[in-house]
């Protein structure tokens, strides 16, 4: 839906969720480095949007923003060094069948295929399994347009590229990143049932690739994706899904990658959600994220069980995934490995605000983190150093806007 009001000028401008209408004031789409490079310089406050797919105001801009997704096509594979170089606006989708067909793979994807590379780094988007890191992490180089539009590249290894990665936009508009790549490789997806509360989380969330389970608090399933062994008959006293499922309980299971053991490429069974298809409830959702320390996993899933009938009248369902550490300062992941609590919510903001401050309450005391580009309203610590990074970057503050004001209390 948000692909035709991107293109009327005469209708307001909102996030894929349609939950925020965004603020600024034109919407350009440069088609060439040039061109995005003197948008920025003449702009006095100018900000990137990715695919649009944030649940809050982090993308948001009080003056202008650029959407990247007019420059031209830029997919560059370096399979001596196994590396890909990218255009920021490219999405997932787009990337993942040419990485595949040259014998090449990212190590991880989210949940859906549909976001841009970069504003899906800017905010540390992450998968699950107990060995990957978030997104982001895969990010060996930046190509980032300043505010004066003058170009700076980052690599890892560079004092400041730990700090520019998950950067919120609030550095510059990233024009071109780099990736590890890691050999292509096939994965079957399996769905069981009746997972038991006192299934032990560390070994279930190790038995494949990438473990997800999706809860309510109190029916708990989960999605094994395994480039192993499939999950023996009995695994941890569970069922075998008798057919594909939909991680939304009742919700048709077309939109979803193949299950049932079916074998396929990393990209077809990474994310839960196909490329051809609307994710999740088609928008018809809010969601929220908190990263907790892995060794809190059991002690906050009690927690959460505990408070479940003041969580189930706005929950759609939620999903608990594992995400390894990673070095990226505004990184939810950052320096701790963690499992994840995602909430997908009903379209309800009224009712469902008194309830992410509830789980925020609930959470409190194992330390959590929000991922960046959904909603909370604890407003988390940001380091110092990213603090003065932006000084540095942006000392007129022309990336800002309200999330990053808020954020960093400039
Ligand atoms: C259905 C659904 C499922 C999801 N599943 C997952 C999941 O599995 N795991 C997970 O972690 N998250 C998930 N998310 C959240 C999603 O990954 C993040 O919101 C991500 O930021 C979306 O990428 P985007 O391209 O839409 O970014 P946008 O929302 O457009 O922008 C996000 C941020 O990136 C910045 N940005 C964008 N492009 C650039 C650029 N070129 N240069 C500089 N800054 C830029 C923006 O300014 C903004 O600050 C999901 C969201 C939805 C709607």
């Amino acid at each position: 839906m948000h692909e035709v009001l991107w293109q009327s000028g005469a209708v307001t401008l909102t996030n894929w969720a349609g939950n925020t209408a965004f603020t600024a004031s034109r919407i350009h789409h440069p088609t060439s480095l040039d061109e995005l490079r003197s948008l920025v310089a003449a702009a006095r406050r100018v900000r990137a949007l990715g695919s649009g797919h944030s649940f809050n105001d982090v993308a948001d801009s009080p003056g202008e923003l650029v959407r990247l997704d007019r420059m031209p096509p830029l997919i560059e594979i370096d399979g001596a060094a196994a590396r890909v170089r990218v255009g920021a606006a490219t999405t997932y989708a787009r990337l993942a069948p040419e990485l595949h067909a040259r014998g090449f793979a990212l190590a991880n994807l989210a949940s859906l295929p549909h976001i841009s590379v970069a504003g899906s780094v800017a905010t540390g988007t992450h998968g699950s399994g107990v060995g990957n890191p978030s997104l982001s992490a895969a990010v060996r180089g930046l190509e980032l347009v300043t505010a004066d539009g003058s170009m700076v590249t980052l690599e890892r290894g560079h004092d400041d590229f730990p700090g520019a990665v998950v950067a919120l936009g609030a550095l510059g508009v990233v024009s071109a990143l780099t990736l590890d790549l890691v050999p292509a490789f096939e994965l079957r997806q399996y769905v069981r049932e009746g997972v038991p509360d006192d299934a032990p989380f560390d070994e279930v969330m190790a038995d494949g690739y990438s473990v997800s389970l999706f809860t309510d608090y109190r029916d708990t399933r989960a999605w094994i994706k395994t480039r192993g062994e499939p999950p023996g008959d009995d695994w941890h006293g569970t069922r075998p899904a008798d057919g594909p499922r939909h991680p939304v309980p009742g919700m048709p299971a077309e939109s979803c990658t193949v299950q049932l053991g079916v074998p396929g490429p990393w990209h077809e069974r990474l994310p839960h959600f196909r490329a051809d298809a609307p994710p999740s409830s088609a928008g018809d959702e809010l969601q929220s994220e908190w990263l907790l320390e892995r060794s809190h996993a059991a002690a906050a899933l009690r927690e959460l069980r505990a408070a479940g009938d003041r969580i189930r009248p706005v929950l759609q369902i939620s999903e608990v995934r594992t995400v390894a550490a990673d070095d990226l300062w505004l990184s939810p992941s950052y320096g701790r490995d963690s499992v994840a609590f995602h909430f997908t919510w009903v379209k309800n903001p009224e009712a469902v605000l008194p309830v992410i401050k509830l789980v925020e309450d609930v959470l409190a005391p194992f330390d959590p983190r929000p991922h960046w580009g959904k909603l909370f309203t604890r407003r988390p610590a940001v380091p110092d150093r990213f603090r003065e990074l932006v000084r540095r970057y942006d000392p007129d503050g022309t990336f800002g806007n309200t999330f990053t004001r808020t954020l960093l209390d400039t």
